[in-house]
């Protein structure tokens, strides 16, 4: 008898659902769907498992905006479509595990206390992904909960890169360390490797997760060494609206000469940099890409050069690269960035398929040419299937 498992990945203004049925070998989605504009004007959507539209819905003006209303309505809706059959395991994307958890965990009142202690190194995303696992477990006492960290996935890196030069006491008490993020995009890609390519998966591997946020990781043996996000989703790469990598000396410049405070430079650093803050008009790749502005075009090829020296820089952590992916929304779809990418990286050994890169598909392929010494693939992430599996093994 197949089993369903309710996946979750809740933001601060929406709250993202997949439901998955187990007949297959593999989870296969039977739903998915999202609540958006919480707080502002809730808007409720849902996809069949062939991508049909299924639901498109404003909520009523007098309806409260919370997660918690989203929440009910969102199972009400799944529960008038599984007929009577019941979920067997929820799994939720949670952003920080902290030094505490390195796997997925089973929910109890002390695991909750435990990401509760995490709220302050995530502030502004650890208490969404606590709030669903509250309402959840009023609304289903009898359904097991688990916890997937995006975290997780990066704890197998060396000490030495999860440090940054401050007195040593600032990582051993106050947890300022380099966690990483989309760890469950990784640890996807990780999981399907050995099936394309047994030497990227046992050996050197750059995955480079290129979305609105955006990350890349050096994996060894499908085990991750360093990654470029650190203690917050702000390092590294320049994102949509985030700026990436910054000389810490500037925040202190903003402080004390442009007298800005701390939630004005938040806003800033977060919502006001990467390719809009560069652009000037918007935080898509698609746009920028169709826009004559040479403020687009130096935003288009900040992001670009950004990848190939992390790329680079990650490649010396592991001593060299057998293997380069592209994942997300722009590593997926942008056949632009990952040409200027592959071509500034010809020098360590890259090769670029210019006519494989160009073609559109939504499975996992490879994009460089058949004597590159560093193969190029293009792999499609599912990180609720990463949970979904998760949840399943951790119930098992
Ligand atoms: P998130 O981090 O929100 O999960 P995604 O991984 O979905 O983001 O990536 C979203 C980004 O992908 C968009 O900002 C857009 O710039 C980019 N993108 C999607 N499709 C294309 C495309 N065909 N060409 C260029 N960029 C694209």
């Amino acid at each position: 008898m197949s089993e369903l498992v309710l996946v979750i990945n809740a933001g601060s203004s929406s709250i993202k659902f997949s439901l998955f049925e187990t007949s297959a070998a593999d989870p296969i989605v039977l739903f998915k769907g999202q609540m958006e504009g919480l707080y502002v004007e809730p808007k409720f959507s849902a996809k069949d498992a062939a991508d049909n539209k299924v639901a498109n819905e404003t909520l009523p003006s007098d309806a409260p905006k919370n997660h918690d209303y989203a929440l009910r309505y969102m199972l009400n809706w799944l529960e008038s479509r599984i007929e009577g059959r019941s979920i067997a395991v929820i799994g939720h994307r949670v952003v920080h595990g902290g030094t505490t958890y390195s796997k997925p965990e089973l929910v109890t009142p002390e695991v909750i206390a435990g990401l509760e202690a995490l709220i302050p190194l995530a502030p502004l995303h650890e208490p969404h992904n606590i709030t669903p696992i509250r309402v959840l477990e009023e609304l289903l006492p009898n359904v097991p909960q688990v916890t997937c960290f995006d975290t997780a996935f990066h704890t197998t890196q060396p000490e030495l890169n999860q440090l940054f030069a401050l007195p040593y006491e600032f990582s051993q008490k106050e947890g300022i360390r380099r966690y990483g993020f989309h760890g469950l995009s990784y640890e996807y890609i990780a999981s399907v490797l050995p099936e394309i390519d047994t030497r990227a998966a046992e050996g050197r591997t750059v995955v480079a997760h290129l979305g609105n946020g955006s990350s890349m990781a050096a994996l060894l043996g499908g085990r991750c060494q360093l990654t470029t996000m650190g203690f917050t989703a702000l390092d590294g790469l320049p994102m949509g609206t985030r700026c990436g990598r910054i000389d810490a000396g500037v925040v202190l410049h903003l402080m004390n000469h442009l007298k800005m405070d701390a939630k004005q430079i938040e806003t800033l650093l977060y919502k006001e940099s990467g390719l809009l803050g560069l652009s000037g008009f918007s935080s898509d790749m698609r746009d920028l890409e169709n826009s004559d502005s040479p403020r687009a075009k130096l935003a288009v090829e900040y992001f670009a050069s950004s990848v190939v020296r992390e790329a680079a820089s990650l490649a010396a952590a592991i001593g060299g690269m057998d293997a380069l992916v592209f994942t997300a929304g722009i590593g997926e779809n942008d056949a632009n960035t990952r040409k200027a990418v592959c071509h500034q990286l010809r020098w360590l050994g890259v090769e670029l398929d210019e006519a494989a890169n160009a073609v559109r598909s939504s499975e996992p392929r490879r994009i460089s040419l058949a004597d590159s010494k560093i193969a190029v693939y293009v792999i499609p992430t599912n990180e609720e299937l990463m949970i979904a599996r998760q949840a399943l093994a951790c119930i098992a």
